[in-house]
């Protein structure tokens, strides 16, 4: 166990060689990230190294590349240059080497999405959203409901597993969109905007669920987000600008350790 002391230290002389600072070894770690499109760099040269139980809230103008940022991090985009790396289980993956497939796959099985409007499916119940990911898995109907029963109740959810989508609150939909992109178990869960369709109040709560339910199991999460008080609940913030990180805060430590 990281005492988070360390953690903290960690966030020092990251142009310097930060692998050296770091206690625990990320789980994911970019180095060189560029991307332009036509004329326009969307990343200009961006490192970031996100340790297991890690929350990272992305900030930034409009345009300063923060989606692509998310983006390339999740292999969903494929940078120009530079390298972004999984630590799975089995070793090392370069997700920057693979192709559109296994891409493709390593998004499946190790990161979980949570975009603005959940794109949750609205003709079928809270649970069988959930239990989804785990069926086109391919496991059997009952276990992957009972899996998902057991995530929606950790988010707050139990007994409204028969709810359609259209019969939740926003912030219980995003709650929903939240335990299905974990219940695969994703190492790493990326999310756009989470909260950026719900009042002030709702978006705390849900935040709070979505950044409990993440690092207390050893997650890392990184966030997209232009609320303060959603960078808040994260342990770090990353500011960019014109592509490029302008500043970095660690604002607490992990409190579920
Ligand atoms: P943010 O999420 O911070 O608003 P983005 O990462 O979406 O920023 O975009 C960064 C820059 O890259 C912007 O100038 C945007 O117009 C450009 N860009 C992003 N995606 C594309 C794309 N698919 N095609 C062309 N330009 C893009
Ligand atoms: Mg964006």
């Amino acid at each position: 166990m990281t005492p988070s002391s360390d953690v903290r230290r960690a966030g020092r002389g990251e142009h310097g060689g930060m692998n050296a600072f770091v206690p625990a070894p990320p789980v994911l770690s970019a180095s060189g990230l560029t991307k332009t499109y036509g004329s326009a760099a969307a990343l200009a040269g961006v490192d970031v190294a996100i340790a297991p139980g890690e929350s990272v809230a992305i900030m930034g103008a409009s345009g300063s590349g923060k989606t692509t940022l998310l983006h390339c991090l999740a292999g969903i985009v494929r940078p120009d240059a530079g390298s972004v790396v999984l630590a799975t289980p089995h070793g090392a993956v370069e997700v920057t080497a693979l192709g559109e497939a296994e891409r493709s796959r390593l998004r499946r099985e190790a990161f979980g999405f949570v975009f603005q409007q959940g794109l949750l499916l609205p003709e079928l119940t809270a649970v069988e959203n959930v239990a989804l990911p785990l069926m086109l898995a391919g496991a059997p109907r009952a276990a992957a409901e009972q899996d998902a029963a057991t995530w929606l109740a950790a988010l707050g959810l139990g007994g409204m597993e028969q709810r359609r989508i259209g019969q939740l609150s926003g912030g219980q939909a995003q709650r929903v969109a939240i335990a299905r992109a974990q219940v695969g178990g994703a190492s790493v869960v990326f999310a756009d905007e989470p909260t950026g369709a719900l009042d002030s109040r709702t978006s705390a709560e849900v935040m709070d669920a979505l950044i409990a339910s993440t690092t207390g199991r050893g997650r890392a999460l990184v966030v997209v987000t232009h609320d303060d008080g959603v960078a808040a609940r994260c342990s770090r913030v990353l500011r960019l600008a014109d592509g490029r990180i302008v500043d970095e805060v660690r604002t607490r430590t992990e409190e579920s350790r």
